[in-house]
């Protein structure tokens, strides 16, 4: 079991720790979910708001998106399960191609907002961070900034 990671940013770690909560719990009511609130949903918004292959798909899925689970480092990066009645995205596995940058606050370095997705359904919204200690919420939206990827 990975403890703590001593890195700048948690994103490797995040793989790890999460999948007891999605995978194993098929079947079990009592997990815990709960619907995105407005921060989440702003930021989701903000970045799904560009073009690319499957982008309409994943944005009808946030309408109901639920929030599984949270990274435990204590960044505010949050799993999702996107609801089977919406069609799967054509979108390969792992990052969607479309991402924010985070203007940083002072001497921080640049952050980054990458959406994960898995079969074709919202996955994982993380804050990728390069301070040394987690942020404890998203930025604030005027601190987001669409990343345009190639591809
Ligand atoms: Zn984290």
């Amino acid at each position: 079991m990975p403890e703590l990671w001593p890195m700048p940013a948690c994103g490797s770690r995040h793989e790890r720790t999460f999948p007891a909560l999605a995978l194993d719990n098929a079947g079990m009511e009592s997990q815990v979910s709960r619907a995105l609130d407005a921060t989440e949903r702003a930021v989701l918004d903000q970045l799904l708001n560009s073009e690319f292959r499957g982008v309409r798909e994943l944005r009808d899925q946030v309408v109901d998106v639920q929030v599984v689970g949270r990274c435990d480092c204590g960044c505010p990066s949050i799993h999702l399960d996107a609801s089977r009645d919406h069609p799967q995205a054509p979108v390969a596995d792992g990052p969607a191609p479309a991402e924010l940058q985070v203007t940083p606050l002072a001497d921080e370095p640049v952050g980054d907002v990458i959406l994960f997705v898995e079969d074709g359904r919202l996955s994982y919204l993380e804050y990728v961070y390069y301070t040394d200690r987690p942020p404890s919420s998203w930025p604030s939206q005027d601190r987001l900034q669409p990343f345009a990827m190639s591809g």
